[in-house]
């Protein structure tokens, strides 16, 4: 068969999936959103078969075949052998675990998924903790299937981030426990910033309106997106033309909404600006999740908490709150939304001691994997480590171990990229910054040419690059945490001792 009748047969397969997967994550976003609760058993039971349907047509042998034959096809343009690589790697993870193993887990995944709503909001982690223990050994039961010459959890860290190992990530972590817990502590004893309108009574119907208003300054494309409301905020890439993004509102927290919106939305931009000929390949949704992660944090924090992202967007925040934000200017406001404080919530946490939530997951990830913890004392080790890095306990399950929904969807290794993320952003930034006056363009209302920025140097090629590749491309250096360390220190340092 030639070349291009290979490729052909090859999308085609991909198109089969791809409609299954169409039908899954709609599923899904629905049933994190809108879908009640009683139809929860039904939906979970089809789901789980779906996912193993799915399965079937992403092991299917006929499809190994057209990979390997189109991986040693020498006429085959660059970018394409790349998509067949990163597919052929996808595909040897997957086909040695048995399917009735794989269909268990999913099934296991989707009640733990209910269980630690449940769980959660009756602040009882005994309810889940069975639930926890299954997925950590079902997790465990599937690595042994995997053919890898890596072990253990550096398999899932490689998953999620690959190139990533606990070595470097250990390097990583070393960095900021270095240089930024030090800093942490002096900023807890310095005079803090007054926040206390942040948590005046915002109500939700106003909230709505002025997230309409961030993510039209944002350029966010309603017609390949849609705003939902959900317990715990995240996006959807079901097509590069259907890029979903959630929010959970507080009505006595505004910022809680604002940034989660913002950081969504950079997870949506990601994908909406895939090129055309790539949003329908394998590599639309197999960047890293640390790249992914890059992209949104980059506009949470590195954009959105500046004081230039505030200049059109404040005077309408006011417009909407006359009342609660009536001794506030921008100067405050932008204070406000960069103030530092150890708090027990990773979502909520601010900017700098976010990456110490992260650091905590993975010690506890890691302990888990190498049989370091035992399994009976984790909400008790959870909460020695807050107290250790933080210097605060928490009170209950709630706002403690169970406050994350990631380990009930057996998402292991994935904590770690969220920091990671943050390192890549900053030196994104500090690329942009070189090509780009970023604050005056955000000042002139011009916010589209941040985006093309990111299109160009980053969110055309969707997955197609490695993310130390991708790195290289986009700032013509390889990965270097110190432009995150750095970063924060010079940010925190001016914002709480100013000389
Ligand atoms: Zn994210």
């Amino acid at each position: 068969m030639e070349t291009a009748e290979l490729w052909k047969k090859y999308q085609e397969k991909m198109f089969v999936i791809s409609s299954y997967d169409l039908v899954i994550s709609t599923t899904y976003f629905d049933a994190d959103t809108i879908a009640p609760i009683k139809g929860a058993d039904y939906r979970n039971d089809r789901l789980a078969y779906l996912y193993g349907e799915v399965f079937s047509l992403q092991t299917d042998p006929e499809l190994l075949e057209l990979l390997e034959k189109l991986n040693s096809a020498e006429d085959l343009d660059d970018e394409k052998k790349r998509i067949v690589k990163w597919h052929l790697e996808d595909f040897n993870k997957m086909r040695y675990i048995p399917k009735e193993l794989y269909v268990e887990y999913s099934q296991v995944q989707l009640e733990a998924n209910d269980v630690w709503k449940k769980a959660k909001s009756e602040n009882n982690y005994k309810l889940f903790e069975p639930y926890l223990f299954r997925l950590i050994e079902l997790t465990k039961k599937t690595l042994e299937y995997r053919q890898t010459d890596l072990k253990g959890y550096n398999i899932l860290l490689d998953d999620y981030e690959p190139g990533m190992n606990i070595e470097k990530y250990d390097r990583f972590f070393g960095l900021i426990k270095e240089r930024l817990i030090p800093l942490i502590r002096r900023i807890s004893k310095a005079e803090k910033i007054d926040t206390a309108f942040v948590y005046d009574y915002y109500p939700v119907e106003q909230q709505r309106k002025f997230m309409k208003e961030i993510l039209d300054y944002m350029h966010y494309d309603f017609d390949a997106g849609v705003l939902a409301e959900t317990e715990h905020p995240f996006s959807n890439a079901i097509s590069k033309y259907d890029s979903r993004i959630t929010t959970h509102y507080y009505e006595n927290n505004l910022m809680s909404s604002v940034f989660s919106v913002v950081h969504e939305a950079g997870h949506a931009t990601y994908n909406n600006q895939v090129r055309d000929d790539l949003a329908e390949t394998f590599v639309f949704s197999n960047m890293s999740s640390g790249m992914h992660e890059s992209q949104s944090r980059l506009m949470e924090n590195y954009l959105a908490r500046t004081s230039a992202f505030w200049d059109n967007l404040f005077p309408k925040v006011k417009e909407l709150f006359p009342e609660q934000l009536k001794d506030v200017d921008q100067k405050k406001f932008v204070r406000a939304a960069n103030a530092s404080e150890c708090s027990l919530i990773r979502t909520d946490a601010d900017e700098l001691t976010y990456p110490l939530h992260i650091l905590i997951r993975y010690e506890i990830e890691k302990g888990i994997f190498d049989g370091s913890i035992d399994l009976n004392s984790l909400e008790n080790i959870w909460n020695e480590k807050y107290e250790e890095y933080l210097g605060i306990r928490p009170s209950c399950s709630s706002e403690g171990i169970l406050q994350d929904v990631h380990w009930a969807g057996g998402m292991f290794g994935y904590f770690p990229t969220y920091a990671l993320g943050s390192g890549y952003a900053a030196q994104f930034m500090h690329a942009m910054r070189k090509d780009l006056d970023v604050d005056q363009l955000m000042r002139d209302n011009k916010f589209t040419v941040i985006k093309d920025w990111l299109r160009e140097h980053i969110h055309q090629y969707g997955g197609l690059y490695l993310p130390e590749e991708q790195i290289r491309i986009a700032t013509g250096e390889e990965f270097n945490p110190e432009y995150y360390v750095d970063y924060l220190t010079e940010k925190y340092t001016s914002l709480y001792f100013p000389e």
